[in-house]
């Protein structure tokens, strides 16, 4: 504590509350200030935590969507090759009939 500095424009009581400025009370404003900074840093990190969370589901959804089109993909070119194997089991049924 350091009751003498002259910056420090409070009350004699008040100094001795504990409840002074910066000046007055250097520590109880380094206390203030090292919790805000806290707390800051809590913000942040959950802000991190968002934000990581959500490139998670971003990824998710982006491999859903992936999924989606080779599935989409794998359905086209099955209907595809079960028409041409149709096609091809009816031509071969031709064949048979003709002999
Ligand atoms: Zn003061």
């Amino acid at each position: 504590m350091s009751l003498n500095d002259k910056r420090c424009k409070c009350p004699f009581a008040i100094k001795m509350n504990g409840d002074g400025c910066q000046y007055c009370q250097p520590q109880t404003a380094i206390d203030l200030l090292s919790s805000v900074v806290d707390d800051l840093e809590e913000e942040s990190d959950q802000q991190d935590a968002r934000s990581r969370r959500l490139e998670a589901e971003n990824e998710a959804l982006r491999k859903s969507v992936e999924e989606l089109r080779a599935a989409i993909n794998g359905h086209m070119h099955s209907d595809l090759s079960s028409i041409e194997s149709q096609q091809e089991a009816d031509s071969k049924l031709w064949a048979i009939i003709k002999e």
